[in-house]
Parts: C-alpha cells; structure tokens; sequence
C-alpha cells in the first residue's frame, strides 16, 4: 500500500511507529481490520464514557441526521440545541444560567477566557491577567495553550502565547504556597480570571489534588471577585466519581468548560456554561457589547441530539454506580501492579488511577512511553503511559474480563522493561 497522506497529531511519523486501523468499536473494544480486538482503557484518548458505539446514542444519531443535519446558529436555533442547554441547565449546578456551544475543549475554554475578557471590559474595568495552575492543560490553540503549562509541546509558538501569571501546583505538603501565591496574584488588582482543572490534572501527568484545596482556591478568587473558570473538559462526566469534579468541594465556577463526554465522546461538540453576572455583562442595546465568538458548527443538530442521549443515559442509568464499581476494580488491580513492580505515586481520583514506572529518563519524550506502548499494543491493550506515568481511563462499560486483560498486559510489559 503506499504511504499515507494523513498527517496524526502527536505523532512522530519519522520514527515509524505502526498505525492500526480501526472499523468497528463497541463498549470498551476497538476491531481492527487485520482481526485484532483491542481493549481500548484510556476511552480513545479521554472522550468515551459509557463506551464507544453505545445504542442509545447511535440510534440519536442517525434519527438527527434524517431530520436536520446542521444550522446557522447566531440567531438561529433548533430543538435540540434547546432540549440540550434545558438539559444541561437542569443536571449542572443551577447558578450556571446560561449555555454557549462551540466544538471542542480548546474552544470551550477559549469562549471562557474571551467570557472573562468580555466580562471586565463591558464592565469599563478592563482586567486582562489570567492566573493559571503549574503543569495544566487546557488545549492546543494559541490561547489554550497560553494557559497551560510551557514546555516542549509549545516551545516553537512561545512568541505568540500571551503572558499568565502561574500559581505553583498544590502537592501535598506544600498546598500553602498555592494559596500564598494565588492570594498574592489575586489581590494585584488586575486578575481576570483564574483558569483551573479540578482535582485531577490530566495531561500534566494525571496530578490529582485535594477538594479542600479547590474550595480555599475557588474562595480567594471569590474574595477578590477574580472569575473562577473550572475546565472540566476531561473530569466531568463521571470520571472523578461524581458528574462533576467541583462537585465533591461544592465548589460553583463562574465559568464551566464541558467536551469530550458531552456527547458520551461520540460526537465533536463542547460548551461553556456561565452565572448570570457574566451574561448580564453582555446583555445591553448596545451591539458592541455582544460575546463575539462563533464557529461555523457551533451547536450542530446531530451533536446536540447525540448529547440528548448522553444526558438521558444520566438520568435513567445508574452511570456513578458504575463508576464506583470499576474505580473499586482498578484500585485493586492496579494497585497491586504497582506494589508488585515498585511503581511510585499511585494515586488514583474516581475511575483514574495512575503511578510512576522509576526511571532515571522521566520526561514526556523519554525513550521508555513509546516502549511501554508498544508493549501494550502487542497484547492488544490500548494504553498511553505519559511519559514514565502508566494511567488507566477506561469506559465505565469495560467487563471485569477486560480489565483482566489490561492487568495482564501492564504486568508482562512491566516484567519485561524493568
Ligand atoms: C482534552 C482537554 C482539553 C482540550 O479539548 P479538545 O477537545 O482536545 O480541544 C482542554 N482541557 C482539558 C482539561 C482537557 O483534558
């Protein structure tokens, strides 16, 4: 066959790598072509919830698309989009008043750091400073990647990321120097926003930090009426154990960033949820005070109808439940793992578990993650250790079988490299 003109993200096509080719999928398996099943235990890269292909949502789908398949959205709507922001509106937090559709986390958290923006501005106080947390990730547009963490994803565009004030990540022991710093940050006076995600740091390498701390962060910024921006775009859902990650510090954002399990991680739509302060900062006669943010599919019907679903599956199936169950499975089994390999940092928030592989070599291009995932690979596992950090992230629907079958991969891929 000759070479391919697809061009992957994060992928080093120079080194070779092989690239499966996936058909089919269901629950937590993905089919190949050349016949393999493979146990997908990081929900095709953090989306899937219940898991892939799930019939409820398929055959929302496919209904949507025979009825309206897409619609100008500035002063424009649809059902769907109604039912989705009545539904989100009714599940999330009830000061989260209003709903702004967009198609990606990166988008999402670029409508609320513009949100933000429009806020001070339309106010006359124009504040522009936005605090972050060390080691986050929010995306990989020029402002998402602004906000996140500086290193070798983004050394090449470093000229157009704009300035952040950065607040050191709240280990555990040093949690003071967080709120030292973010109080410091905050009572500068020109601090827009504060730009967090909550207890559980994804790309950073699956950092997890306590509820306590979110709330004493989410409690200066509101001390200061610095706007608090929670990017839930990976812990919603159920991943952390409850629908939302500020949920288990009864924390409120100011602003909510939702993706990847919006539509069950079937379908690309995302969106921004806001208080009604930062609406309101908008709502005038004047048109110049409009949110001036749209893109073309911004609340697609099809994505909609697919998010419908999601939200029914929440409210008639006992998805926290399920996530209990699987979180129970995990910590056991990987726990084990990790004492029987000497693994370091097990930590683990809801359905996530994560531990260090000790290596001398630890960075994000270190030689041992792309070895660790070939390893998994051969066994038909599908597993992206980040950098030395093993994680597991698996649909809720995985079978305990399966899962056994992640445990064995990990185990023999570990006996073999250490
Ligand atoms: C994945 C992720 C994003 C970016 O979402 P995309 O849909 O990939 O643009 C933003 N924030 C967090 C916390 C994420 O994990």
């Amino acid at each position: 066959m000759s070479r391919s003109p697809v061009w992957h993200p994060f992928h080093q096509h120079g080194l070779g790598e092989a690239i499966p080719l996936v058909e089919r999928a269901e629950g937590a398996l993905l089919y190949t072509t050349d016949g393999r099943e493979v146990v997908d235990a990081i929900s095709s890269w953090w989306v899937t919830t219940h898991g892939h292909n799930h019939p409820r949502i398929v055959a929302a789908i496919r209904e949507q698309a025979e009825k309206l398949d897409q619609l100008i959205f500035a002063g424009w709507t649809h059902q769907p989009a109604e039912e989705l922001a009545r539904g989100l509106t009714t599940i999330m937090p009830p000061a989260l008043e209003y709903v702004f559709f967009s198609d990606s986390g990166s988008t999402a958290v670029e409508v609320a750091l513009k949100m933000a923006l429009g806020f001070w501005a339309n106010r006359g106080e124009p504040r522009y400073r936005i605090l972050v947390l060390e080691h986050s990730y929010h995306g990989d547009t020029i402002g998402a990647m602004s906000v996140g963490a500086r290193g070798v994803f983004n050394s090449a565009y470093a000229p157009l990321l704009f300035d952040v004030e950065t607040v050191p990540f709240p280990a555990a022991g040093a949690e003071q120097a967080t709120l030292d710093a973010l109080e410091a940050a905050c009572a500068s006076g020109d601090a827009a926003a504060f730009i967090v995600e909550p207890l559980l740091l994804g790309a950073g390498g699956m950092l997890v930090y306590s509820p306590e701390i979110l709330r004493e962060m989410r409690d200066i910024c509101a001390r200061h009426g610095v706007l608090f921006i929670a990017d839930e775009v990976m812990t919603a859902w159920g991943r952390t154990g409850t629908l939302l990650a500020c949920e288990q510090a009864g924390v409120v954002p100011d602003l909510l960033c939702l993706a990847k399990g919006l539509t069950g991680g079937s379908m690309p739509l995302a969106v921004t949820m806001a208080s009604a302060a930062i609406y309101d900062a908008h709502y005038s006669h004047d048109r110049s005070k409009m949110f001036f943010h749209s893109s073309s599919f911004t609340a697609n019907p099809i994505a909609c109808a697919a998010a419908n679903a999601n939200l029914a599956i929440w409210r008639e199936d006992p998805v926290l439940e399920r996530v209990a169950a699987l979180a129970a499975r995990e910590a056991e089994g990987f726990g084990a793992l990790a004492a029987k390999h000497g693994l370091a940092n097990l930590r683990q928030c809801g359905s996530v578990v994560a531990a260090e592989v000790p290596v001398a070599d630890a960075g994000y291009l270190a030689e041992l993650g792309p070895r660790l995932r070939e390893g998994f690979y051969a066994r038909d596992v599908l597993l992206r250790p980040l950098g030395n950090t093993i994680y597991l992230m698996p649909p809720y629907a995985i079978t305990e079988e399966q899962l056994g079958r992640v445990f064995t991969a990990i185990d023999e891929v570990l006996s073999e490299v250490l």
